[in-house]
């Protein structure tokens, strides 16, 4: 079949794509508003602080630090875990470990809510599978089991030695003198680091709507990623919410958290309602056991660095002969791959490429609308919980009981239409000018993504001469490879953005810059250097390439409905350009580095 022939559904009819592009952008519509990002109130401080407690870990008494450590790594998630991981590794023992949580997990320390797991498969998802010669127990592992297995990364490599808990950095300034990092944070600490990294998380501030009256609320309340079991009984491991029995239960928010907590609250309440501005879309999950017969076969010496080229390339635009993890994203590109293989060569261009990337998301969309049909009973329900938009225009979720939940009978959809929720009263929530009681309020609401990368980081850093992260950054992040900045010595960004960015795994992109980082900090501490930095050329080297690139695509988008991949449809600025991945995406920035890297003379960077 050729391009040209437009979209078909699986019985060979033809898909109406204009129409479906017409109701595409009427859905984007309703759903525009000026306010973009501050629509939301922020979690952090104000009225709303006591939802950020930890329900998990008592804080614990300590002396303030004020010594000096090798490497200070803020952040004990994923990044420093295999940061942590890969500096001990290569020899540097001394590494400190900085976390605001309780203990290791970042996200899968703070999201215990029912039905936590990861969207994408263990065998790549999981980082350092290998090295600690775990087997993910499930294709697509829960929360429990992942957090449980950060602690094994700490444990395998030695993380807890040194790492401060419950605390938060205030501030990082550069002591040029010295040659040194000075780190303070909220627990009176005030110490010194050769060097910092730091992993401080895509998705960690929560945020709230910015509607009317939510502190009126005279009932409970809570975010999703500070799950209280205490008033829904039950816990993270799976026990059931046996307080819930009585409750009649408001959820706010129908993104990949909510998709994956509703089945559990619809089981567990007496009523729940769903209050709904965008449907996610929900594409199969196909869960199921790893066997161990199977995982004992396939886990040969360097099995997950195969897995995971295996997945960037079929994930990101590549080829590969076999598809080893075959799931839905990576299904996306062989959609996409597939119609445009199907052209004569002369016929492959950037255009058509488009068209074919276009048709296959339509067919995509169409497939995912009709499982919707397939699968909610009630048909206006049925009609609601269909997704409008281009299937990466918002985070693909996959479930295979999200849907299912709607045909419970307690569990009922509130949509807006694209409004959402008007207020929140003393006793409910309003939607469309309907006031509906409830004895609990969970906000489902996301986090913060788009706002300065200082307010979200909680501190200042401050590198020689005195400049600020926050002033250099200004006009856009630079960088070299996403993790160093120049004028910021011996300080690394640990993140996917000006990288590899290969979103569907996002801790392939902090394990790969582990290793980086190990790399530079062994180099710099073999040759006595005291400092190591980005020169400004390779630095605007860098940003040039990026520039090369096609730009931010679907996740950018503007035509797109609303949310935090397109800054919630509003124009991010000339800033936002820089916010990509390498320019022939994450496995030619993967093959980059490493070849960059075996070099061992690590161009671009200066040693002193
Ligand atoms: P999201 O930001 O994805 O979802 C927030 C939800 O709140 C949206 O449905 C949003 O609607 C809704 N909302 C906001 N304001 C209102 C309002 N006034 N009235 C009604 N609804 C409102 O947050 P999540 O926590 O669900 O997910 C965040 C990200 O975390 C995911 O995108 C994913 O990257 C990651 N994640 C990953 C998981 C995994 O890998 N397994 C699981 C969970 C999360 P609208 O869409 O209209 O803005």
């Amino acid at each position: 079949m050729s391009v040209m022939e437009g979209p078909t559904r699986p019985d060979g009819t033809p898909i109406d794509k204009e129409a479906v592009r017409r109701r595409y952008l009427e859905e984007r519509d309703k759903r525009l508003r000026a306010d973009g990002n501050a629509q939301y109130v922020r979690l952090a401080g104000g009225p709303f602080a006591h939802y950020l407690d930890d329900p998990h870990t008592p804080s614990v008494e300590r002396e303030p630090r004020a010594d000096h450590v090798t490497v200070a790594f803020i952040g004990g998630g994923f990044a420093g875990l295999v940061t942590g991981a890969r500096l001990k590794e290569a020899g540097v023992d001394d590494v400190r470990i900085v976390e605001k949580g309780g203990d290791f997990g970042g996200t899968w320390y703070w999201n215990r809510y029912p039905g936590a797991q990861c969207d994408t498969a263990s065998m790549v998802y999981m980082p350092l599978l290998e090295e600690t010669g775990h087997m993910p127990t499930e294709k697509y592992a829960h929360g429990p089991e992942i957090l449980e297995y950060c602690r094994r990364i700490a444990t395998r490599f030695g993380l807890h030695d040194g790492a401060l808990f419950h605390t938060e950095v205030t501030d990082l300034s550069w002591d040029d003198d010295a040659s040194r990092w000075v780190v303070s944070t909220n627990r009176g600490d005030r110490f010194t680091a050769q060097f910092v990294a730091m992993g401080i998380g895509p998705l960690h501030v929560a945020k709230l709507p910015g509607i009317p009256g939510i502190a009126d609320f005279a009932g409970h309340s809570f975010h999703t990623s500070r799950w209280d079991y205490a008033y829904t009984g039950g816990d993270h491991l799976g026990a059931p919410m046996d307080r819930l029995a009585d409750k009649r239960v408001a959820i706010i928010g129908t993104g990949a958290t909510a998709v994956q907590a509703v089945p559990h609250l619809a089981r567990a309440c007496r009523e729940l309602l769903v209050f709904q501005r965008t449907p996610s879309s929900i594409d199969v999950r196909d869960n199921g056991p790893i066997d161990p017969e199977w995982f004992a076969g396939i886990a040969t010496p360097g099995w997950q660095q195969r897995w995971l080229d295996n997945f960037t390339l079929n994930q990101a635009g590549g080829t590969a002969d076999v598809d080893l993890v075959m799931d839905g994203w990576t299904e996306i590109s062989r959609r996409m791959r597939s119609k445009f293989s199907a052209l004569p060569r002369e016929e492959r261009t950037p255009l058509a490429m488009l068209a074919a990337f276009e048709d296959a998301d339509v067919e995509k969309m169409e497939q995912i609308r009709a499982r919707v049909d397939a699968v909610v009973a009630d048909p206006a329900t049925a009609e609601h919980l269909k997704a409008w938009y281009r299937q990466l225009c918002k985070r693909p979720c996959f479930h295979d009981e999200y849907l299912q939940a709607y045909n419970e009978p307690g569990v009922r959809l509130v949509d807006t239409d694209g409004r959402g929720v008007e207020r929140i009263t003393e006793r409910g929530v309003v939607a469309n000018g309907v006031e509906h009681e409830v004895d609990l309020i969970i906000y489902a609401s996301g986090f913060e993504v788009g706002t300065e990368w200082t307010r979200r980081a909680g501190y200042e850093v401050t590198g020689r001469g005195g400049v600020r992260i926050s002033d250099y950054w200004a006009e856009g992040m630079r960088t070299l490879h996403g993790l160093h900045v120049h004028g910021f010595p011996n300080m690394f960004v640990v993140q996917p953005t000006q990288a590899a960015n290969l979103i569907s795994n996002v801790p392939s992109n902090l394990t790969d810059h582990g290793r980086t980082v190990a790399a530079v900090v062994a180099h710099a501490l073999e040759r006595g250097a005291a400092e190591v930095e980005s020169t400004k050329e390779a630095e605007n080297a860098w940003g040039e390439l990026l520039l090369t690139g096609p730009g931010r695509m679907m996740a950018g988008a503007l035509d797109c409905t609303p949310g935090y991949y397109n800054n919630e449809g509003q124009d991010p600025g000339p800033r936002a350009r820089l916010n990509v991945g390498h320019p022939h995406g994450p496995a030619a920035y993967f093959a980059y580095i490493d070849k960059w890297r075996r070099a061992g003379t690590f161009e671009g960077l200066e040693f002193r």
